[in-house]
């Protein structure tokens, strides 16, 4: 049995800003509206349930605030130089160098900040937050880089 959660549905959604160090196009600084979307497998237990939805939602949203509005960073990038200066995290790549306010940016633990990778961190972020009981057997999670398109990331537990 499946629970399903669709974050555009919910309202589970962020707006955030990236680039993509190396692509044609997205190498330039540019923004997206993401949804958060969850698929648990598992069997109900006593009380008819897998899992409580409030508490499910509870960790998207919590996933997805934490990116709301930001500017975000890889912090493991291979291609990308992160300084802090003071107030501000400078970055830079290739011949740009890009100045941001620290209070704005908020930097991952990822290579690359692409739907794949950010489906990766969401996953790990809204694991943490859950008690998982030995009813649930997979743990799926999905993030939208706008309507339409997305990756997918999931554990088998
Ligand atoms: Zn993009």
């Amino acid at each position: 049995m499946k629970l399903k959660l669709d974050g555009w549905q919910l309202g589970i959604t962020f707006s955030a800003c990236h680039f993509l160090p190396g692509h044609s196009k997205c190498n330039r600084l540019h923004g997206h509206n993401y949804a958060i979307h969850l698929h648990i497998t598992g069997e109900p237990m006593a009380d008819g349930m897998i899992y409580d939805f409030v508490a499910l939602k509870k960790a998207m949203k919590l996933t997805a605030d934490e990116m709301d509005h930001c500017v975000l960073m890889p912090g493991r990038s291979k291609s990308m130089k992160l300084e802090h200066s003071g107030t501000q995290v400078n970055v830079s790549f290739g011949s740009k160098t890009y100045s941001f306010p620290k209070e704005d940016v908020r930097i991952l633990d990822l290579e690359l900040v692409s739907a794949e990778m950010l489906a990766t961190y969401a996953l790990e972020s809204i694991i943490k937050q859950l008690e998982l009981g030995s009813n649930i057997t997979k743990i799926k999670v999905g993030v939208d880089e706008g309507i339409g398109q997305g990756a997918w990331a999931s554990r088998e537990l």
